[in-house]
């Protein structure tokens, strides 16, 4: 084969997902492609992998991809005809506690709304299901009939197989030695020769850190992403095990106990043991223990100590296990990101590069990884919204110690539950506001909102602020009565809360309100005034939302979500052109907002802003003796402010602010309030699988515009049509839990959406979901029913969105 000078894309690493990207973009007609591998494919963490491949995650994304990519194998052998070992065995989780029961009715309910059937099981069913087991213990457990263990390098060669039957090039034994970038291409170099190419994919796995580094002089990042040392053994063949096997003609099923922290599963006739223990380890990460060169096809040495209290656990739930001996254990390399949750998607700063990378569970995962991956690089968007893997996800405060505390913490709760109340402990305060150490001596129990430590809420002495008084699913806990008071405050006096961390972008130059105005659907502001522009993609789906504040002509600040920074900048600067100037001020500035009908008598005493201005207007002003700029906004739907100040400067006015009244509150009675007003949140509200008529934005969809914004044709088409879902605000039922991200919502039975987001309204004592849902069933009035964890509440159709205060008459007070 002549070595191949250009491509479109070049893959560097062929573990099953750079394999399975270029098996998608070969079949959607991108042939020209190429992928490197430094060794033999599959050299990396996929050889050594157990192949254990699952549908359950308790993330919507990631249990979406495992659908795709389970879909996608037990078709694949046919399809490229290579024969594949995959046992679709079906799988039992098991559950200790009522608390994980609720997590297993939350997934078995996600999954249910995907087309997945998942079935909660009594102990009795589970010993059916795996005849081994002791239940005595348990409350029960979830079947996933569709679960099963694939052979990793089979599936990672069948995919290859269908790669070059589309045309594109595999290149083993060929390493990427660096990239280097000309005229708007990508070099990438081997020692083989050079390759040119319009894209560029990281997806070295456990080297992903080191091959992202070449890209540092290109406007990259260092990779957020530690290596952890892996293990599962196998025992001896145990007779019973064939017995059964020979006896019911298949495998015995999965098995997840992960209450205790392991998975058991059958291989051939003996038993597979891998757990995720709290004592683990990572490796490479000290200067005397340098991750070498080349790794492929090796283990680091066996450290079954280490798993010593999960043999034990696991000897007594199947006694089975202990009746034979160790044969084999593997212990090797796999990358985690802090959030355990793998990286696809652009390379945050880089033009034209992508990264898949950082996979803990890449064999269920692969074939929904190229599926996303090659999305974003032919379309510039994918099909279902992937925020939770994005690589911009993580910002500037990652750093080798945040990184290790995290992969640490998070491989140590790998099966551990997420509760909404619940708030990780490991590497903290990496982004702190000015103002910490005075919220935490008024009692704040603090969250990180995109790297910020926020407060959630004020606890007052003598309440439970213990962690373990966060491991429920339910929405009464030590916080619910401070919230309600925190609320009560705003609504009737004057709060203040600090939300560090807002991300603030500088848009400057002749032209920059043209150029704007080609991006968004809606209007700008004029100057002195602020607006929300929305952003499509050119589906006309939600790209992202921001406020924007018109200093001049041609001088915006734009502000978004703290976890939108690198994100939000992007959508901005990819296109930006020359001559305009866009600078991120995040750092720079610091937010606090005041806000409650209290709030003008008590800015009037410390500022001398013109509090008289109107609603969306802002102006520059002191409080208590500092600048500040002043936007006349409040997320919590009352008279308010939001004060931006400098760093420096915010203690002083903070504590002016104080003194003169102000009640702190937090991010729990803010959300509460903004849901009462129909406010709405990037990634659960406003997210890309949903067009801006869909999200009801059509006040800010301009069709008489003359620029052609993103989406602008797509969104017309679907004017026309008329669109098939719609938001709506729903008040439901109040059981004891808010309905969680992606609970599915019922009409007479059948499914017609999901919500996006829920709060309770302490103003107006109600539960409060929004919703998209099938426009048959938005009429006002209409009674649906709400799954939450299991029970259908009961749920009426609003006539507006916004609950509270509908004519804004408090907020233009
Ligand atoms: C013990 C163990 C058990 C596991 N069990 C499971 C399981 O049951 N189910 C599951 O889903 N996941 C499991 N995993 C995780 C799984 O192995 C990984 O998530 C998956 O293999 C990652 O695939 P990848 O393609 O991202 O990376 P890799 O397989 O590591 O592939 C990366 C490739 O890049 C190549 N490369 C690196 N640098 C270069 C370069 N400069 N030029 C060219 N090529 C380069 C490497 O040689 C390698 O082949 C397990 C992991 C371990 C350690």
């Amino acid at each position: 084969m002549t070595f191949p000078s250009t491509a479109r894309v070049v893959i560097i690493g062929g573990g099953v997902v750079g394999v399975s990207a270029l098996y998608h973009l070969a079949k959607a007609g991108w042939s020209d492609c190429v992928l490197l591998e430094k060794n033999e494919l599959t050299a990396g963490s996929t050889w050594h992998a157990a192949g254990n491949c699952p549908n359950f995650a308790a993330n919507y994304g990631i249990l979406n991809m495992q659908r795709y990519s389970l879909e996608l194998y037990r078709g694949l052998g046919d399809e490229v005809d290579y024969p594949i070992n995959y046992n679709v065995t079906g799988a039992i989780r098991l559950a200790h506690s009522h608390e994980r029961m609720m997590e297993f009715e939350r997934v078995r309910g996600m999954a249910a709304h995907m087309g997945l059937t998942m079935d909660m099981c009594t102990p009795d069913e589970l010993r059916q299901h795996f005849p081994f087991l002791e239940t005595h213990d348990l409350e029960g457990g979830l079947w996933d009939p569709l679960d099963g263990d694939i052979d990793p390098s089979q599936v990672t060669q069948a995919l290859a197989n269908g790669a070059r039957a589309h045309g594109a090039t595999i290149l083993r034994f060929t390493p990427a030695t660096g990239v280097t970038r000309s005229n708007g291409e990508w070099i990438v170099h081997t020692e083989k020769g050079d390759i040119r190419c319009d894209y560029v994919v990281n997806a070295a796995g456990y080297y992903a850190a080191r091959v992202g580094d070449w890209f540092l002089p290109h406007g990259g990042r260092k990779v957020p992403m530690t290596v952890m040392s892996h293990q599962y053994f196998l025992t001896e063949a145990i007779p019973e095990v064939e017995a059964w096997t020979k006896e019911h003609g298949r495998k015995l099923p999965l098995l997840r106990d992960v209450d205790s922290s392991y998975y058991l599963r059958q291989d051939t006739y003996s038993l597979n043991l891998g757990p995720y223990e709290r004592n683990c380890r990572a490796a490479w990460v000290n200067a005397d223990d340098p991750m070498p060169d080349d790794f492929s096809f090796q283990l680091y040495p066996d450290d079954l100590d280490r798993l010593e209290w999960y043999i034990m656990d696991a000897m007594e739930r199947v006694p089975l296990l202990g009746s034979q001996g160790v044969q084999r254990n593997i212990n090797g390399p796999i990358p985690y990101a802090p959030d355990g949750l793998p990286m696809v998607g652009p390379m945050p700063g880089v033009p034209n590069a992508f990264e898949a990378h950082s996979f803990t569970f890449g064999i269920a995962q692969g074939g929904g990884a190229g599926k996303v991956l090659s999305e974003w690089i032919m379309h510039g968007h994918t099909e279902w919204d992937m925020w939770s893997v994005d690589p911009r996800r993580f910002t500037d405060y990652t750093d080798p110690q945040y990184n290790l505390g995290k992969a640490l913490e998070t491989y140590g709760h790998e099966y551990a539950m997420h509760f909404p109340h619940h708030e990780w402990s490991a590497a903290r305060d990496k982004k702190r506001s000015p103002v910490h150490e005075r919220l935490l001596a008024d009692g704040a129990q603090m969250g990180v909102y995109g790297g910020w430590e926020r407060a959630n809420w004020f606890a007052k002495p003598g309440d439970e602020t213990s962690e373990e008084a966060t491991h429920t699913w339910n929405r009464n806990g030590p916080w619910e009565r401070r919230v309600r008071e925190e609320v009560e405050v705003v609504r009737d006096g004057v709060g203040i809360i600090d939300i560090c961390g807002f991300s603030r972008f500088e848009l400057s130059g002749a032209g920059a309100a043209e150029w704007l105005r080609g991006r968004v659907s809606g209007a700008l502001p004029k100057v002195g005034r602020m607006n929300l522009l929305y952003f499509p993609d050119t589906r006309g789906h939600v790209l992202t939302e921001m406020s924007c504040v018109r200093h001049d002509e041609d001088h915006f600040t734009l502000i978004t979500a703290a976890a939108a920074q690198w994100h939000d900048f992007e959508v901005l600067w990819r296109h930006l052109p020359e001559e305009l100037t866009l600078v991120d001020r995040t750092r720079e500035t610091n937010s606090l907002l005041v806000t409650g009908p209290k709030s003008r008598d008590l800015l009037a005493g410390l500022s001398d802003a013109d509090l008289s201005l109107g609603w969306l207007t802002h102006q520059n002003a002191t409080v208590a003796g500092r600048s500040a700029l002043l936007l006349r906004v409040s997320f919590a739907g009352e008279l308010g402010w939001e004060v931006h100040a400098s760093p420096e400067d915010t203690p002083a006015i903070y504590d002016a602010i104080r003194g003169a009244g102000a009640t702190p509150f937090g991010m729990y009675a803010l959300n509460s309030m903004r849901i009462e007003k129909g406010y709405l949140t990037w990634k659960g509200d406003l997210s890309t699988d949903y067009s801006l008529l869909e999200t009801g934005l059509n006040r800010f969809v301009r069709f008489d515009k003359e620029q052609d914004f993103p989406g602008k044709e797509a969104l017309a088409a679907e004017a026309e049509k008329g669109p098939l879902k719609q938001r709506v605000t729903l008040v439901v039922e109040p059981g004891e839990q808010d309905a969680p991200y992606m609970a599915a919502v019922f009409a007479n039975g059948k499914r017609v959406g999901e919500v996006t987001s829920s709060a309770y309204g302490y103003r107006l004592d109600a539960a409060i979901a929004i919703a998209m849902i099938e426009t048959d069933a938005a009429k006002p009035g209409t009674q649906l029913a709400v799954e939450v964890f299991g029970k259908q509440l009961s749920a009426t159709v609003q006539d507006t969105s916004c609950l509270w205060d509908p004519g804004n008459i408090r907020i233009r007070a």
